[in-house]
């Protein structure tokens, strides 16, 4: 089968929730993808932040292969050896005590609202209320839409569950002026991914967890983009020099396996009892071994020094991109979650770029968004700007910028 045998069979029969680009992938071999009529693609988005150690990392196989000659799944009613692991594993290397495991990023953050709010209820106060940012993004179930701070996100779906409101990101005063009486969480990503790599400055966030501490509010880190490595350090807080009380990851957990998790601290998750919440899935022995193996390799191999050096790499190049083009506004990001933003829209640049082999992104519109994987090479990225260059060069004339 071709590109087009698999187009057409998604066409009808797969709800049409997505719009996608015109290729179907076949193989992948660290920051390469082949598609199935056999043309080949430098991979600089990583399956949205998913593939951190690119695609079909041998370490990662070796791991999925072993788990799946033994045991894939049993239940969350028996002890697992891998989820365990992951746990400590995640323990041992964050703020945080205890890990509940679900199986994506929105699942995780549904695990964190419900979190802070059994946390409250069973002091026997009333707060309920999560205070998010504008421009966020937690995820498509319904407590996740319902705090992601996007109208284009809950069109249709109202009503929405209660008890949100949004802020806009990186004005403490303003989530000064939204707390009250019922809040129980502010709930922020230390980078906003979808929102089009939105950087908060560093003092912002330290205000924000002291304003947390002062009014007794909880503070949930939204690290589902931003963890397992991607800014440099395995999870963006660190940069802040703060701690959140509850965090939630997903997408480069286990190198492409579904999984998310939702951290806390002894004192938070200690509301989580036997039959409060639970996932089937969560954490089987499947993702969790994905899991150890993908952490360890981050943690081991060299990853993150490497994701600090390409990703400095990465925005020289790209603030060199900013000098030649004057449709090009802004280089933002950490490691390697960077965002270019511009003056036009970035949706055709991306087709156009795919089209000659190179798969980047767009968020927000006008925000090329480059999530390589981290094991990427400068050399990798002279060949992603030799080919960005020429297509961008199309949009210098004044009548399209
Ligand atoms: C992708 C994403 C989510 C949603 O994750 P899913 O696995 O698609 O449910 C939530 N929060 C952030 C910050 C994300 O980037």
């Amino acid at each position: 089968m071709g590109n087009k045998e698999t187009i057409e069979q998604t066409e009808k029969y797969v709800t049409k929730t997505y719009g996608r680009y015109p290729v179907a992938f076949v193989k992948g071999a660290g920051a390469r993808l082949t598609d199935a009529d056999g043309e080949e693609y430098l991979d600089f988005l990583a399956g949205i932040a998913v593939c951190n150690l690119g695609h079909s990392h041998p370490r990662i196989v070796e791991a999925i292969k072993q788990q799946a000659d033994n045991l894939i799944h049993t239940s969350n009613l028996f002890h697992i050896g891998p989820q365990a692991e992951l746990a400590e594993l995640l323990v041992d290397n964050s703020f945080a005590d205890r890990v509940f495991f679900c199986n994506s990023g929105a699942e995780a953050n549904e695990a964190a609202i419900k979190l802070v709010r059994k946390f409250f209820s069973d002091k026997g106060q009333e707060r309920f209320q999560i205070i998010s940012m504008e421009q966020s993004f937690h995820g498509r179930t319904m407590a996740a839409m319902a705090a992601t701070g996007q109208d284009k996100v809950h069109k249709g779906f109202k009503p929405l569950l209660e008890k949100f409101v949004y802020v806009p990101f990186g004005s403490v005063d303003a989530v000064r002026e939204a707390i009250g009486e019922t809040t129980a969480a502010v709930l922020i990503e230390p980078i906003q991914g979808e929102g089009g790599v939105n950087m908060p400055p560093v003092e912002y966030m330290m205000e924000l967890r002291a304003l947390c501490d002062e009014k007794g509010v909880l503070l949930i880190f939204d690290e589902v983009q931003t963890g397992a490595g991607r800014t440099g350090k395995l999870f963006a807080y660190e940069h802040y020099g703060i701690e959140p009380d509850v965090m939630t990851l997903a997408k480069g957990l286990a190198g492409g396996v579904p999984i998310g998790a939702m951290l806390a601290t002894e004192e938070v998750a200690a509301t989580f009892g036997p039959g409060s919440h639970g996932s089937t899935f969560g954490g089987n022995f499947l993702s969790s071994a994905a899991g150890v193996a993908a952490v360890r390799t981050i943690l081991e191999d060299g990853v993150l020094e490497n994701c600090v050096k390409v990703g400095e790499y990465l925005t020289g190049k790209l603030n060199e991109l900013k000098a030649d083009y004057d449709f090009i506004t802004e280089v933002r990001g950490k490691g390697l979650i960077m965002g270019m933003a511009m003056t036009i829209k970035g949706a055709d640049i991306v087709s156009e770029c795919l089209e000659k082999g190179l798969i980047i992104n767009c968020a927000a519109e006008t925000v090329l968004r480059f999530l390589p994987p981290l094991i990427i090479t400068e050399a990798d990225v002279d060949e992603m700007i030799g080919i960005l260059r020429p297509v961008l060069d199309e949009y210098k004339s004044p009548e399209t910028s």
